[in-house]
């Protein structure tokens, strides 16, 4: 089994930090300040029965500008061709602008959306389930999945996921 997946998201919801936990090495420019990572950065995961290619793609956001417009086309152009789509989101930020501008995007995506809900170590379980229904009211989900990057929890059930639908 192998795929190419793509993680959007606005920016410092934790996508640079799940790549980096993901093939373990320190290939993503980890950041708060946004917009740090304007390169697609690839990481592989590869097991006995899957290789995955992941795809960050930190120009996934609203436009500012020109320059902007080009990166964020880019960006788009770049999830005609991958197999699923990680939407990221933080469980410490309200839904916002970011996130509703790529949601609408993603509304025309040919590949399954998984929702990956990250820092969740940031909030209660109970305010996790609202978060859930919030989002889902927007799209068609394939699989809506909470983790925490930093901490690592659920991620092995994220791969685990994304593997077994290829
Ligand atoms: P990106 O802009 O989406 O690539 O976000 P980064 O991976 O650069 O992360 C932004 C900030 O969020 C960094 O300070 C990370 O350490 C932090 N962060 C990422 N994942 C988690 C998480 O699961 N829990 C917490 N508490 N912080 C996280
Ligand atoms: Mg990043």
């Amino acid at each position: 089994k192998s795929g190419f997946v793509a993680i959007v998201g606005r920016p410092n919801v934790g996508k640079s930090t799940l790549l980096n936990r993901i093939v373990a090495q320190k290939i993503a420019i980890m950041s708060n300040k946004a917009q740090t990572t304007r390169n697609k950065i690839q990481g592989i995961y590869t097991t006995k029965e899957a290789q995955i290619v992941f795809i960050d793609t930190p120009g996934i956001h609203k436009p500012k500008n020109k320059l902007g417009d080009f990166m964020v086309e880019t960006a788009y152009s770049a999830l005609r061709e991958v197999d699923a789509i990680i939407f990221m989101v933080s469980a410490d930020m309200p839904r916002g602008r970011g996130d509703d501008f790529i949601i609408e995007r993603l509304k025309t995506a040919d590949a399954p959306v998984y929702l990956v809900i990250n820092k969740i170590d940031t909030v209660h379980p109970d305010d996790l389930l609202p978060i859930i229904d919030d989002y889902r009211q927007e799209l068609d989900f394939k699989e809506i999945v909470p983790i925490s990057a930093t901490e690592g929890n659920n991620v092995e059930h994220l791969l685990e996921t994304l593997v077994n639908d290829m």
